[in-house]
């Protein structure tokens, strides 16, 4: 017998709805972890779950993480997440996501969402025919997140360069890029035109040849990549590349990338405080698209105002590097009891 308060998942989460709409095919959880710090926002994942369990740990962990970031993010948002149970390949339909949109509306404006894994523009069309709380349309100002992404990227890599490095420009810094991609491309483009020399790997060889010929990046193999020898490390392609098998062959001072959910497990950011590896959170490093697509919600899209708040990932970073050292903590733990306090102090 499944129970949402007991899941491990669970984390005083202020609301969790399932909904049904048997004619549009529709089965749904909404969960807020928090509106302590504004409206709850997060994405709208659409995956076949094996089961309803699946689902709801989904639900409540993906939405306790967005009220984590976006605590630390500094942007006045809490913390939700939307799962559609159902295959994104042959289930979708404009019904389907009209009542999406009616269940989002169920919360009067205490839940935003948008696309996420699973769901695409369309989708989010089709449902904001019927809700103003959807985000990440065709129509919307902020657009595509993943250039805002790109730029947060490298706030982060020059923070954690001045911290672990003591240097305060990238002139002739190596960076290690694992995936060119929307994300690391963008990076790659702006540590180019800062000075960084830069090594990139890719499934995907005309992105690689793309680099090579626009920014003289060196192109090394895909298995070649974490072993490069470089200041930074910068995973944009997947999750979970920092395990036990990867952690005694890298190379860097400095581990800062896009890719989510880094760390295989919560552990293995203090066996990176042991090899000495400044590790840049990635929930942290990776918020600008979210900074991006929230601001559209505050009274209107604000690009200077968003802009801001993508440099100041930097200070956020900072803020956790000096508390890790200073109680000789991973910065993965640090990052969530800073967003813990946040949030805590909120609700007073
Ligand atoms: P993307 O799909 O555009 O890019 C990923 C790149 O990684 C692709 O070019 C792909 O070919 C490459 N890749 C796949 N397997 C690889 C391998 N084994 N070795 C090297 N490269 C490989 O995705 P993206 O939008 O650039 O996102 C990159 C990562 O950042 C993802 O983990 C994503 O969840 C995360 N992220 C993205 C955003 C955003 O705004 N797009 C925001 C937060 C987090």
């Amino acid at each position: 017998m499944m129970s949402v308060f007991d899941s491990p998942a669970f984390d005083n989460h202020e609301d969790v709805r399932f909904f049904c709409d048997p004619v549009a095919g529709l089965r749904a959880i909404i969960a807020i972890h928090s509106t302590a710090l504004g409206p709850a926002a997060g994405g709208c994942r659409m995956f076949p779950y094996a089961s309803e369990e699946d689902a709801v740990f989904d639900a409540l962990r993906l939405s306790r993480g967005m009220s984590f970031k976006s605590a630390l993010a500094g942007v006045p948002m809490g913390g939700g997440k939307s799962v559609i149970i159902g295959d994104p390949a042959t289930e979708k339909s404009q019904k389907l996501f009209e009542a999406f949109g009616r269940a989002v509306n169920t919360f009067d404006g205490r839940y935003h969402t948008g696309e996420d894994s699973g769901t695409a523009v369309q989708d989010m069309d089709w449902a904001s025919g019927v809700s103003d709380y959807i985000h990440g349309t065709s129509t919307e100002d902020a657009g595509d997140p993943s250039p805002a992404t790109s730029v947060g990227i490298v706030a982060g890599i020059e923070a954690a360069v001045r911290y672990k490095l003591g240097r305060d420009d990238l002139e002739g810094l190596v960076v290690a890029i694992q995936g060119v991609g929307a994300v690391g491309y963008g990076a790659a483009e702006i540590l180019h035109q800062k000075g960084a020399r830069l090594i990139v790997a890719d499934v995907n060889d005309q992105a690689v040849q793309d680099c090579v010929e626009k920014f003289g990046a060196e192109a090394v193999t895909t298995d070649e990549i974490i072993l490069a020898d470089a200041e930074v490390f910068a995973p944009c392609a997947f999750g979970a590349g920092i395990n036990d098998e990867t952690l005694p062959r890298f190379n860097c001072d400095i581990i800062a990338g896009s890719a989510n959910n880094q760390l295989l497990e919560d552990r293995h950011g203090a066996a990176l405080v042991e090899r000495g590896i400044l590790y840049a959170p990635d929930y942290v490093i990776n918020a600008g698209g979210v900074i991006w697509i929230s601001d559209a919600m505050e009274n209107g899209f604000d690009p200077d105002r968003a802009t801001k708040r993508l440099h100041a990932i930097g200070d956020a970073l900072t803020a956790i590097f000096q508390r890790a050292d200073q109680e000789g903590r991973g910065t993965n733990e640090i990052a969530d009891v800073m967003a813990e306090e946040i949030i805590t102090a909120a609700k007073k």
